[in-house]
């Protein structure tokens, strides 16, 4: 085994941890739980606008209530003095009779402004209904998503403390001078330090190499430190 094959072992694994913490950083379930989370805000803000159109109704319909009711002890007091006979003089009679007759055409006027508004509130109450509907349905879309995530993410950390694993076994037969070296290539050539050369192709960079240069490279002892002449990264050759 050449001092590179150990090497090349924890590239790879680096590499896979790499691609693992990347994966973590990118899931799509956490997307789709942003998005999840913008449909709830657009619908909460609909949610508030009909709630207060509701309040608006519920408020106007309370008032004609409270008028009503306080109109009907009116008219009620009025009949009640009239049928009393403390009142005898007609004029008077008369009078109380028109106030009474006044106030019952009131309360009948009042009462289809009530009418009314309990059709305004049909489609508004019906609106509400649907829109309160659609938000549990998000709040279960949110569990749902919420538990996917969290499934891969506990993936990815059980996969990831494997490859860490097997990393650090691989490290121990890595000869030590090749280090920083390849710690310094890993950090300025996005991960990858180390590459194999294979026929005059680096599989670091993917670059074919001159003819002149991969002679020279092969009349080299393996051993011997060799950098890709296009990336710079470490070329392991057979
Ligand atoms: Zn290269």
């Amino acid at each position: 085994m050449s001092r590179w094959e150990p090497l090349l072992a924890v590239q790879e694994h680096d590499t896979r941890v790499d691609q693992l913490s990347h994966r973590a950083e990118h899931l799509p379930e956490r997307a789709r739980l942003g998005e999840v989370g913008e449909r709830t805000a657009a619908l909460d803000r609909r949610l508030a606008t009909v709630q207060e159109r509701r309040g608006e109704l519920a408020r106007s319909q309370q008032r004609l209530e409270d008028e009503v009711a306080s109109l009907t002890a009116r008219a009620d007091q009025a009949e009640k003095q009239l049928y009393s006979g403390a009142v005898s003089n007609p004029r008077e009679l008369q009078a109380l009779q028109d106030d009474v007759a006044s106030i019952r055409r009131r309360i009948g006027q009042l009462e289809d402004d009530e009418l009314e508004i309990l059709e305004l509130s049909e489609p508004v109450d019906a609106e509400l209904a649907e829109l309160g509907a659609e938000r549990e349905r998000l709040v279960a879309e949110q569990a749902q998503v919420e538990s996917e995530l969290a499934e891969a993410e506990a993936d990815i950390t059980t996969e990831l403390a494997t490859v860490r694993a097997e990393r650090e076994k691989a490290a121990e037969a890595v000869d030590a001078a090749l280090w920083s070296e390849y710690d310094t290539l890993r950090s300025q050539l996005g991960g990858v330090a180390i590459a194999r050369l294979v026929g005059t192709t680096c599989q670091g960079c993917h670059l074919a190499l001159p003819a002149v240069e991969v002679d020279r490279i092969r009349k080299l002892a393996l051993d011997e430190v060799v950098h890709c002449e296009e990336c710079g990264r470490l070329l392991v050759r057979d």
